[in-house]
C-alpha cells in the first residue's frame, strides 16, 4: 500500500473521532490533564478544580506512596500532563526518576514549597532528613491548597479566577477544620495526649496540636522494628498508662497486633496518614480523613472504652 492511500483511508476515521466529543462539549476548552503523585494531593486538586481537569493520581487510595513503583502507563500519564503536583521533601523519590525518564518539561508544582520542614528524627523516629508529612498540620495544608490553586491558575488562564476562588474557599474550610481539631484535642487532659501508632507520619500533627506520638518504625514506612525497639516501646506504653494502639497504613497490621498482644493493650482501629481509603471507606477525601482520625484518637486518649 502506498503512503497517499493510507492517509486518505485514515481521514474519515479521524474526522469521526474528532467530531463526536466536540459536539458534546460545544465551546468548552479542552480539560487539562493534571497528574498528582498521591491520593491526598489528588483530592486537593479535585476540591479546587472539580471536573474541569482530567485528574490522574499515581499512588492511589490504600497505596504506600513511599514505596510506590510506577508502571509504564504512569509514564504515559506524565507525558500528557499540563501540570504535575508533587509533595516534595523526599516523599516521592520515584516521581523524580519518572520525570527524568519521561523527559517531562511541563510545569511541576511542589505543594510543600515555602514550608520550613521539621526534621524526621525530631519525632523520636529513626528517619533522617526533612519530614515530608506537612499536610498533617492543617495550617500547612492550607498552604498546599493555595499553592496548588495558583499552579492550576497559571496552567489554564480561562479558568484562573474560578480556581483561585475555589482554592481560597478550600483553604477556609481547612482553617475551620483546624479550629475543630483544636477543640477536640482540648477535651483530652494534657497528660493523656499520647498515641501509639505504627509509622512516624504524625510529626506535624504532634507539633501543631500538642499530641505525643510513639512509633516502633521510623518516618519511612516499610522498615521493621527491632526487638529492642519494641521492648522500649512497651516500657513507654506502660509508663504512660496507654490502653490502645493504632494501625496506620497498608501492611502495618501484623506489627501493631503483635505489639498490642505483647504490651497487653488493644488495637483501636486504623488511622490514615499518607493515603486515602477507597471511595466507600472511612477516609475517601482529605477532610474526611482528618475527621476519621480524630474520631478514633480523641475517645482513646480520653480513656473511653472502644
Ligand atoms: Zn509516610
Amino acid at each position: 500500500m502506498t503512503a497517499p492511500l493510507t492517509r486518505r483511508a485514515a481521514l474519515p476515521l479521524l474526522a469521526l473521532l474528532a467530531a463526536s466529543p466536540a459536539r458534546a462539549r460545544a465551546q468548552a476548552p479542552p480539560r487539562p490533564v493534571v497528574v498528582a503523585s498521591f491520593s491526598i494531593l489528588g483530592d486537593m486538586v479535585r476540591q479546587i478544580a472539580g471536573e474541569d481537569v482530567v485528574l490522574r493520581v499515581l499512588a492511589g487510595p490504600e497505596t504506600d506512596a513511599h514505596a510506590f513503583q510506577p508502571r509504564p502507563s504512569e509514564a504515559e500519564a506524565i507525558r500528557g500532563a499540563a501540570l504535575v503536583v508533587r509533595n516534595g521533601l523526599g516523599f516521592e523519590p520515584w516521581l523524580d526518576r519518572l520525570l527524568r525518564s519521561t523527559g517531562h518539561q511541563g510545569p511541576v508544582v511542589t505543594a510543600s514549597e515555602g514550608i520550613t520542614p521539621r526534621r524526621a528524627d525530631q519525632a523520636g523516629g529513626h528517619g533522617h532528613g526533612p519530614d515530608p508529612h506537612c499536610w498533617q498540620d492543617l495550617g500547612l495544608a492550607q498552604s498546599y491548597a493555595r499553592r496548588i490553586g495558583e499552579a492550576l491558575a497559571l496552567v489554564e488562564p480561562t479558568r484562573a479566577a474560578a480556581w483561585r476562588e475555589a482554592a481560597s474557599g478550600y483553604a477556609a474550610r481547612l482553617a475551620a477544620l483546624d479550629a475543630w481539631v483544636r477543640e477536640r484535642i482540648a477535651t483530652v487532659p494534657p497528660e493523656r495526649r499520647v498515641v501509639v501508632t505504627s509509622h512516624d507520619a504524625f510529626g506535624y500533627f504532634a507539633a501543631a496540636y500538642g499530641v505525643r506520638f510513639l512509633a516502633p518504625q521510623g518516618a519511612s514506612a516499610g522498615a521493621q522494628p527491632s526487638a529492642a525497639q519494641v521492648a522500649a516501646l512497651i516500657r513507654q506504653i506502660r509508663a504512660a498508662g496507654i490502653s490502645a494502639v493504632f494501625i496506620e497504613g497498608p501492611g502495618s497490621q501484623a506489627v501493631m497486633q503483635r505489639l498490642a498482644r505483647d504490651a497487653g493493650v488493644t488495637v483501636r482501629g486504623r488511622l490514615y496518614a499518607d493515603t486515602l481509603s477507597a471511595p466507600d471507606g472511612p477516609a475517601p477525601g482529605f477532610e474526611a480523613m482528618v475527621r476519621h482520625n480524630l474520631g478514633l484518637l480523641v475517645p482513646a486518649m480520653r480513656g473511653e472504652p472502644g
